[in-house]
């Protein structure tokens, strides 16, 4: 294909025009670019054409060790944030979400190959352990003045002639993985100037040294259904289905995809890193060799008790946290929590989540709210202005024919 040559090198304006010559875009189509041009996403991003809009809404008030917290959510999902306010609210009934975190690490991996006897190498780590500290903290001095940096320096033997040489850091309010690499990178030149092949060096996404642990107490009584089941039968079948979750891979893949419907757009409002957060979460909930739901759920004298454990590493500062406009936005919405904090609003988004959702499922099933939001949806996309969208809902909930064809003859009807 020619004409992309040098595309990098374009201004976003003229990638938008050289894109619409290659691929027959329309005028509208550019307009919408144009319009959607953003001057910080243009630093973000290479090729950058124009911003991509996600909606963003709230958690009006998550209580979170005590504190009434309102959260900043980004997803396209419809339903999402509906369900995550109304597990939200379940759990003020309660005694809120209450987390508990030890330690908060990154782990950064430096991996040798082709050695002849992996005991030297080990030897050569357990005599300079202080050198390989310092060296890493050298090459990324500012985190040790804060009171973090590298801590810890473990290594072990993955195969007869491999090792890896792992630093523990401690990445105060940010995330880490840059620094983090910066420091394995640095340890990794040392070794390869000794004589070690070292194959790469890069920090590890699997968040073992950054657990937090969550829990809720809710009095059965608030969880009866409109379907006529108590509160206590509810509670009862949210245990069962979270039991499920151990059992079938099947089922606890969809549960953790829904934790995760709250977790990610918790994360991603906070302008952290979704990827990490995920290929962690669902490393963790495999951690026994099994994949298993991540939050569990229990009665204990008249209380529905749910506990999570997630490996989660967050940031306050850095990556594009400082200087997206919107993220900045969103962590004054919850009330510039620090890094510790953070990290406990997001558990807790996916305790509610999961809530929310187990408890739909128990009782009436996940369909009727959805297919409530997903008329909005419907309406939008067969054209409906803001005046005519609830007229349209309101007809398709009647009808109960959730199809665009039902929408666009109900929107054809409304017009004439
Ligand atoms: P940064 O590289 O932005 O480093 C953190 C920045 O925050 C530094 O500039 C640091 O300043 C500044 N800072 C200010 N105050 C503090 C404080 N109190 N504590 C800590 N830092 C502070 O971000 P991270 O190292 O956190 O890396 C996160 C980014 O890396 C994300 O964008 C992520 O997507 C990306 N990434 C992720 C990978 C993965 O997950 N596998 C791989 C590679 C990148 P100073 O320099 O003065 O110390």
């Amino acid at each position: 294909m020619s004409g992309w040559e040098n595309f990098y090198k374009l201004t976003s304006d003229e990638r938008i025009t050289k894109l619409a010559e290659n691929r027959q875009l329309t005028v509208a189509d550019q307009k919408l670019m144009r319009d959607h041009f953003d001057a910080v996403g243009s630093q973000q991003v290479e090729n950058y054409l124009y911003n991509f809009g996600v909606p963003v809404g709230v958690i009006t008030d998550l209580l979170i060790n005590d504190h009434h917290v309102t959260v900043p959510m980004a997803t396209e999902e419809p339903s999402v944030i509906a369900a995550a306010n109304n597990g939200a609210k379940l759990v003020r009934y309660g005694t809120g979400i209450k987390t508990r975190q030890t330690e908060r690490l990154v782990r950064g991996q430096v991996i040798v190959t082709e050695l002849d006897n992996p005991d030297d190498l080990l030897g050569y780590v357990n005599e300079h352990v202080a050198d390989l500290l310092n060296l890493a903290n050298n090459a990324y001095p500012s985190m040790k003045k804060r009171g973090g940096g590298a801590k810890r320096i473990l290594s072990e033997v993955i195969d007869h002639d491999k090792v890896i040489v792992n630093i523990l850091v401690d990445p105060q309010a940010a995330m880490g993985a840059n620094v983090v690499n910066t420091m394995a990178e640095a340890v990794a030149q040392q070794l390869r100037t000794i004589g070690y092949n070292v194959l790469l060096a890069i920090l590890s996404n699997m968040a073992n040294e950054a657990i937090i642990d969550a829990q809720v107490k809710i009095p059965v009584g608030v969880l009866a259904a409109k379907d006529g089941l108590t509160g206590a039968e509810v509670a009862e079948r949210i245990v069962q289905a979270s039991l499920i979750e151990q059992l079938s891979e099947y089922r606890a893949v969809t549960s953790n995809k829904g934790l995760m419907n709250g977790v990610e757009a918790a994360v991603l409002a906070s302008g952290n890193d979704t990827r990490a957060v995920n290929a962690a979460l669902h490393a963790y909930a495999a951690k026994d060799g099994k994949y298993r739901g991540l939050v569990q759920w229990s009665i204990d004298d008249g209380e529905l008790v749910g506990k999570t454990t997630l490996p989660l590493l967050l940031g306050v500062v850095g990556g594009s946290i400082g200087i997206v406009p919107a993220v900045k936005l969103n962590h004054t919405i919850m009330g510039n929590p620090d890094v510790n904090e953070l990290t406990a609003i997001i558990a807790g988004v996916g305790l509610v989540q999961n809530l929310a959702a187990l408890k739909a499922l128990v009782t009436t099933g996940i369909q009727s709210g959805h297919m409530k939001l997903q008329a909005k949806s419907l309406a939008v996309a067969v054209g409906a202005n803001p005046n005519e969208v609830p007229l349209v809902v309101r007809a398709l909930q009647a009808e109960k024919k959730f199809n665009s064809s039902s929408a666009k003859k109900i929107l054809d009807e409304i017009r004439k």
